[in-house]
């Protein structure tokens, strides 16, 4: 009982962090250069967008659902799926990053993001002239066909009617679960309840933060982050019934280490739900 009571604690302070999410700053910090330097190999964003476009083009993906966990402000992380996919689901927990989402998909203009140049390297890393971006831009804006509310520290993340009841062909989720969780078991938790969104057979790919134990989402919004290990991530992911199919590690070069965090690498997984 009183344990149970920490945790829902834990979890409630947590999300008491998120209300001053600023979804224009964290792009800033985020998604902009050095951390999204096209020119580089070297640089966080085309090294995420490299093992996402390696892992949906491997020839084993297959069905025609892919759910985004945690989205954010953010699309980079389904601009490969969504050549895959037909039906794509994005989600968040705060209504400030599903509008800036439901902007760009709107195609309203004013974003704080302006998503070309990611939209030009994915096209680049498929093989197909830099100027196809505008028809990734009108496919992306296809296959999205909702950005739903989420709470991963919920047995049920979703409203029970979002997904067929089956679940999902293929999860995808970046930077969530680590940036939510009051601590590792929380962390291992939230995977497991993701993992109900699943089909067996189901992909998952995970991309995180390592060693970090917090983060800016705006001027003066510390978020506290779970600190992770590559050991940790294997564990939770074997306890929440997936089999590893591939684990890659970047390292933070000096410049990458922006101030925005204090994190000091990424892993990028693809797994299979047993
Ligand atoms: N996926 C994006 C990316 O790759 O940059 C955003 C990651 S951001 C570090 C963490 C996200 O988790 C935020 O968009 C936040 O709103 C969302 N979030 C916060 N609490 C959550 C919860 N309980 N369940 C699901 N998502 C949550």
């Amino acid at each position: 009982m009183m344990e149970e009571k920490g945790r829902e604690n834990g979890v409630a302070a947590m999300k008491a962090c998120y209300r001053r999410f600023d979804p224009a700053a964290y792009l800033q910090y985020n998604y902009t250069p050095p951390r999204a330097d096209f020119t580089r190999k070297d640089s966080i964003v085309p090294w995420k967008l490299a093992c996402l476009h390696r892992a949906f083009t491997e020839g084993d993906m297959s069905g025609e659902l892919l759910v985004d966990i945690g989205s954010g402000p953010t699309l980079y992380q389904v601009m490969s799926g969504c050549e895959v996919f037909s039906k794509v689901l994005l989600t968040d927990f705060l209504e400030v990053n599903r509008q800036e989402l439901r902007r760009w998909l709107q195609d309203e203009g004013q974003c704080s993001l302006d998503w070309t140049p990611y939209l030009q390297h994915v096209c680049k890393l498929e093989g197909r002239r830099p100027s196809a971006w505008t028809e990734k831009a009108a496919k992306l804006r296809q296959v999205v066909a909702d950005i739903l509310p989420i709470d991963v520290h919920c047995s049920q993340p979703l409203a029970p009617d979002a997904l067929p009841s089956v679940g999902a062909d293929c999860l995808v989720s970046c930077f969530c679960l680590e940036s939510v969780s009051p601590d590792l078991a929380a962390f291992s938790r939230a995977l497991g309840h993701i993992g109900k969104l699943l089909r067996p057979g189901g992909h998952l790919m995970l991309i995180g933060a390592l060693g970090e134990s917090y983060y800016f989402a705006g001027p003066g919004v510390r978020i506290p982050v779970v600190p992770l290990n590559e050991a940790q991530v294997c564990t939770s992911l074997k306890e929440s019934g997936y089999t590893l199919i591939r684990l890659e590690v970047y390292t933070l070069t000096q410049d990458m280490r922006v101030g925005v965090d204090d994190v000091t690498g990424v892993f990028f997984v693809k797994a299979k739900k047993d």
